[in-house]
């Protein structure tokens, strides 16, 4: 089944409320099986939402709206749609009681103002809301399904799983649409791409989609339409496919996190680490420190963004600072190597490097970053030239910092 959503709300079109009602409601009903093909806003305006409910509803048949229920003027989603459905309001006495009740708890009374609440369209199905004033309404008619539900939040989100999803799939054949990401770093859009070749083909029916953010690339694989066992067995496939063609830039599944990948692998093999932060700022140690239990792995670090703290507190000598340059592969090393034994630890990383917008040459143009990594056995740094705005080239410097240590960490013995 396919449905489309009408948000309503002026607030939405100015950019006020960001609409997270229409990703919850996709991603809810996609679990069920149930296909949003389309979502339209629309600013509290009765031809607005005529018009954007009468055109989904000539496409698909099923709509959706959130928003517009309320007791305000500017909430008049109730009498478009009765309007389009041609069906007039009609006083609902169960509606007005269950209003009389929650105003009582509040100690109120309400008001002639709240009877236009208990008014519903002719004909509609009343799903109740315990979580706020307005009933969600379910309406068929000629035109299609309608079905309207508040626009706040929580009160959506109560009605579609408590009312809404249970109704819809009634009549449904019992599949799903189920997804599986597999997450990658370390490599750009394009030339992943390219390793997977014709993993598309190969995985069929189900589909990828490649999600770029900042430092990493996820690939999301999605069975539609498909009973939940088969959908997890294809998904199950698909998911170890992708991930042998990536290599060693896949480093998990779902929400995995890379900082918690690099602490597990600090952790099988009894290492501590520390970290020595120049243009980040502390974005690796809070990396790190955001994994519950990271203290038995991170001992801590230092930022050293000015040269005296990378002589001071890391013993990086000043020669080497005024000849190799802050930002450079020896003293990227001799920081990590600082960091690790300022306080004691087996491994030490550290990033220095030109984060931006100011301060690039042409030697070392902006998102020229160095990281230095100390292992047992090895002490090396490594070059990255990254891009994007000054957030972006920290966030993305500390992504590769923790990436390269991670596929370190897996070369050494457990
Ligand atoms: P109520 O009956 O409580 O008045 P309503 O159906 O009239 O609900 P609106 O007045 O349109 O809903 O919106 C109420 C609040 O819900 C908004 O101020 C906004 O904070 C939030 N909201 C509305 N639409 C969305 C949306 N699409 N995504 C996220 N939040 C929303």
């Amino acid at each position: 089944m396919d449905v489309e959503l009408v948000t309503v709300g002026t607030e939405l079109l100015l950019g006020f409320t960001v609409d997270t009602n229409s990703a919850e409601i996709g991603r809810a009903l996609a679990a069920a099986g149930v296909r949003v093909v389309r979502r339209t806003a629309v600013g509290d305006d009765v031809t607005a939402i005529r018009t954007g409910v009468s055109d989904a509803l000539a496409r698909t048949g099923a709509v959706i709206t959130t928003g517009g229920l309320g007791p305000t003027a500017d909430d008049i989603t109730k009498s478009a749609v009765a309007a389009l459905f041609g069906v007039r309001l009609v006083f609902d006495a169960a509606v007005w009681t269950a209003l009389v009740e929650r105003f009582a708890r509040f100690g109120r009374v309400p008001t002639d103002n709240n009877r236009g609440q208990a008014e519903v369209p002719e004909g509609a199905g009343v799903l109740p809301n315990r979580w706020g004033t307005a009933p969600g309404l379910w309406l068929e008619g000629a035109p299609g399904l309608g079905i309207m539900l508040p626009g706040v939040p929580v009160e959506m989100r109560n009605l579609l799983q408590q009312s809404v999803i249970p109704r819809l799939t009634a009549h449904q054949s019992g599949t799903v649409i189920r997804s599986v990401t597999v997450r990658t770093t370390g490599i750009a859009e394009s030339t992943l791409a390219e390793r997977m070749g014709d993993l598309e083909t190969r995985i069929a029916p189900l589909t990828l989609a490649y999600l770029p953010g900042v430092g990493s690339v996820d690939l999301r694989l999605t069975a539609w339409g498909f009973a939940p066992a088969d959908a997890d067995a294809a998904l199950a496939a698909a998911a170890a496919l992708a991930a042998e063609r990536a290599g060693d830039h896949a480093y998990g599944r779902g929400e995995a996190d890379l900082a918690a990948s690099v602490l597990e692998e600090l952790r099988r093999r009894g290492l501590r680490i520390a970290v020595a932060e120049s243009c980040t700022g502390g974005l690796l140690g809070g990396r790190l420190t955001a994994v519950p239990g990271s203290s038995s792995q991170f001992l801590g670090g230092v930022i050293a963004y000015a040269n005296e703290t990378k002589q001071h507190l890391l013993g990086v000598p000043e020669s080497l600072l005024g000849e190799a340059g802050a930002v450079s592969e020896a003293v990227a090393v001799r920081m990590a190597v600082g960091a690790a034994r300022a306080l004691q630890a087996e491994v030490g990383v550290s990033i220095t490097g030109v984060a931006g917008p100011d301060g690039g040459s042409a030697a070392k143009p902006v998102g020229t970053v160095w990281i230095g990594l100390v292992l047992p056995g090895l002490e090396e740094a490594v070059l990255r030239t990254l891009v994007g705005t000054r957030d972006e080239v920290r966030g993305r410097a500390a992504q590769q910092a923790l990436y390269e240590l991670w596929r370190r960490l897996r070369s050494l013995p457990e």
